[in-house]
């Protein structure tokens, strides 16, 4: 496995490749839902390249950003464990220069969820996703559903900015309570880990409900809402049953819609959602 730092020497070792590559960009302190992306990735193409960056532009809250969990030693281990070919792992001036001037903003679809109540989020993924795409020149790059939103808008920049590089979903996955996982686990105190069950455990409520009919958008909100509200540790950032494509509300559910939640538990913020879909 090979380790670039710099553009450059990505660069180098991504002239000397041929056949498909593979990409799978992470913040870092990697989790098996990482390695789920990884072996997607492995299977479809002859090389995996995967990148570990904590993005500052990303991140609204320096605090947030500083307690990152970072652990790159044990990340390349299980990397390498992977068969993964390249690991960028650049410095945050290699990608921000100094003088850096040019952002990539994704319109219209950030207004709500994540990119309403974290702004400057979604500029940032899109800003570093694109630089990402143009360094590494993958065939197809890997995105977990865990990130609903954020899919949602690297499909919309690939389409938009017209990169030649196939988005693949990867599912949630989650440990064997149904806590999806998430770097921002390890943060959690042993209560608080506890607690956090409450975000799977209202998303399952949801597809109960939706299971047995329910439709209207208010009742499967509340019914969410309801759960998280029985956690003391627990506060709401926002509830939501949405249009899968547009990302806004849902009075009443067609077919589909996204069921998703984001919720403070002792100072971290997690997010899980679901897709509510009709047989
Ligand atoms: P992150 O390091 O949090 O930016 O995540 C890097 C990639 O891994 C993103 O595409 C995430 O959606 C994906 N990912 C994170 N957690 C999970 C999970 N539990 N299951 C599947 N994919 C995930």
């Amino acid at each position: 496995m090979r380790i670039a730092a710099t553009v450059a020497e990505m660069r180098a070792v991504r002239r000397d490749m041929t056949g498909d590559v593979g990409f799978v960009p992470t913040l870092g302190a990697l989790h098996e839902g990482h390695l789920s992306l990884v072996r997607a990735a492995r299977e479809q193409n002859q090389h995996t390249v995967a990148s570990i960056f904590v993005n500052p532009t990303q991140f609204g809250d320096p605090d947030d950003f500083a307690s990152y969990p970072r652990d790159p030693e044990r990340d390349l281990a299980l990397l390498r464990d992977e068969g993964v070919d390249i690991v960028f792992l650049p410095e945050s001036a290699e990608i921000y220069p100094a003088d850096a001037s040019t952002f990539v903003e994704v319109e219209h679809i950030t207004d709500t969820l994540e990119g309403e109540h974290r702004p400057g989020h979604f500029r940032g993924v899109a800003t570093v996703v694109t630089k990402l795409f143009q360094i590494v020149r993958p065939q197809r790059a890997y995105f977990g559903r865990k990130d609903a939103q954020q899919l949602a808008v690297i499909r919309r920049l690939v389409r938009d900015l017209h990169f030649d590089i196939e988005i693949v979903a990867v599912p949630t996955v989650r440990e064997p309570d149904g806590l999806a996982m998430s770097s921002r686990n390890a943060l959690l105190s042993v209560s608080d880990r506890q607690a956090a069950l409450v975000l799977s455990r209202a998303l399952r409520r949801a597809e109960e409900l939706f299971a047995a009919g329910e439709r209207d958008g208010e009742t499967l909100r509340s019914a969410m809402r309801g759960i998280i509200a029985a956690e003391p540790q627990a506060q709401v950032d926002y509830v939501s049953v949405a249009d899968t494509e547009t990302l806004r509300e849902l009075a009443r559910v067609e077919h589909a819609a996204l069921a998703s939640l984001a919720v403070r538990i002792g100072g971290v913020r997690l997010i899980d959602n679901v897709e509510l879909k009709s047989e």
